[in-house]
């Protein structure tokens, strides 16, 4: 059996299952069926419509509040999927697997769990449920998205074919698109604000070293954008490769952002727009950062305007038979293209397609176990196949030397 049922109905989850659809349509496998839940099914009838049009796939749709774990379970036991993909906010991490545990049906996500009050990413919350998905022999794998996820891969696959050691990783995310707006997010607008502001964090030398939000800056000159200016900045895989490959004595996170980005951000802050604490309005509290959000223009809608590339890889440094060595993998992903294939712009495209492939590689008995998984810890190289095969086709090349900052 190999259905699969996936929670959320915006850009992410619109790209992963139409992508599900076009192996079901090409009857490669591993999928079978697809069920679309979300809180707002007229989204997943919207889905539905496309990934029929364009596959002639015709999908399950159905209404559900993720938060909502006896109603999840009920929704699960209706089903009955071999897999739940999660690709709602991560605020639904907890429910899901809880609703997974109760089912013993296996769990994939993108994006790990946060608790709404707090701006803080952390696996500690996920990796706790590792004796109970043990217990209940079944497996979660944990952030099956770009980054993480497809930088988790890259980094394993250097580790696997080209170094013996490896002693830094940088990974540089780069979104050189242009949706034409003054200001809005290429994926939800509360997670997105939330991660930007929060403290920069990275690992060196066995600790955790943490600088002011945005006060990292490095020029790099990206291939298929050009030179940008890039930030410091925290972000989750960092956590779980120094776990899992802890050899590695330096990894850093940079995103690029625009001068008019930082710009309107810095004034919603100053505003107090991006507070995550309620607030009293005309008698009943409001949070600004989900006001801000419902004011701004939703991720999937930007996918029609939206030019240029993304360009996201790893700079890995490190040891192989005695000699040292600098090597870059990454991927550059069209925002035209994945509109043209998908309907949804680069940065949906760029973690629905890996969220498919995680999916498949369970279904398929490819990558299997019980308990909770990293995207590190299982065999890079059949998800690097199909990452050439679905879409985001990757290169590798050697530098001169490491990065000189
Ligand atoms: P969107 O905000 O576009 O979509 C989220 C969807 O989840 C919406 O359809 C929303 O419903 C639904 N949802 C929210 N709360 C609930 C709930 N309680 N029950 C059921 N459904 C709910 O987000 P994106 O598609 O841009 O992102 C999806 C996920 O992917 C996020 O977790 C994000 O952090 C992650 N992500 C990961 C990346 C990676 O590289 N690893 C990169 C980009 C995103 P409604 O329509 O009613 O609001």
């Amino acid at each position: 059996m190999s259905k699969v049922l996936v929670i959320g109905a915006g850009g992410v989850s619109s790209v992963a299952v139409h992508k599900m659809a076009q192996l079901i349509a090409a009857e490669t496998g591993p999928f079978s069926e697809i069920t679309l839940a979300s809180r707002t099914v007229s989204k997943c009838e919207a889905i539905a419509e496309s990934v029929k049009a364009r596959t002639g796939v015709a999908i399950e749709t159905a209404q559900i509040d993720a938060d909502d774990v006896p109603a999840m379970t009920a929704l699960i036991e209706q089903v009955q999927p071999a897999l739940v993909v999660n690709l709602a906010l991560p605020y639904q991490d907890l429910p899901i697997m809880d609703a997974c545990l109760a089912t013993s049906t296996d769990y994939l996500d993108t994006a790990n769990y946060e608790p709404r009050d707090e701006a803080k990413f952390e696996y500690r919350w996920q990796w706790d449920y590792q004796d109970r998905f043990k217990d209940a022999g079944i497996m979660a794998l944990l952030g099956s998205g770009f980054d993480p996820g497809v930088t988790s891969i890259f980094t394993s696959w250097l580790k696997k074919h080209h170094f013996d050691r490896i002693d830094t990783v940088d990974i540089l995310d780069c979104n050189g698109g242009d949706h034409g707006q003054h200001f809005a997010t290429n994926f939800n607008p509360e997670i997105n604000i939330r991660e930007v502001t929060a403290p920069a964090r990275h690992w060196e030398n066995g600790d955790w070293v943490e600088t002011p939000a945005l006060s990292h800056k490095q020029e790099f000159d990206f291939e298929a954008v050009g030179p940008k200016n890039m930030y410091l900045m925290y972000h989750e895989e960092i956590e779980s490769l120094k776990t899992h490959i802890p050899e590695i004595k330096r990894i850093r996170f940079w995103m690029t952002f625009g001068d008019a980005y930082l710009t309107h951000l810095e004034v919603l802050q100053n505003v107090g727009m991006t507070r995550i604490d309620p607030v009293m309005y005309e008698g009943r509290e409001i949070i600004p950062l989900q006001f801000l959000k419902a004011v701004l223009p939703e991720p999937a809608s930007l996918g029609e305007t939206t030019k240029g590339n993304t360009n996201i890889g790893v700079i890995a440094t490190g040891e192989k038979d005695g000699v040292q060595k600098t090597l870059y993998v990454k991927n550059i992903c069209s925002h035209e293209a994945a509109f043209e294939e998908t309907g949804n712009q680069g940065v949906s495209y760029t973690t629905g397609v890996p969220a498919m492939i995680g999916s498949a590689l369970i279904l398929s008995g490819n990558w299997t176990g019980d308990g909770v998984f990293n995207m590190e810890e299982f065999d890079p190289d059949p998800f690097m196949d199909m990452l050439n095969e679905h879409g985001l086709p990757w290169t590798l090349e050697e530098l001169d030397g490491p990065l000189e900052f």
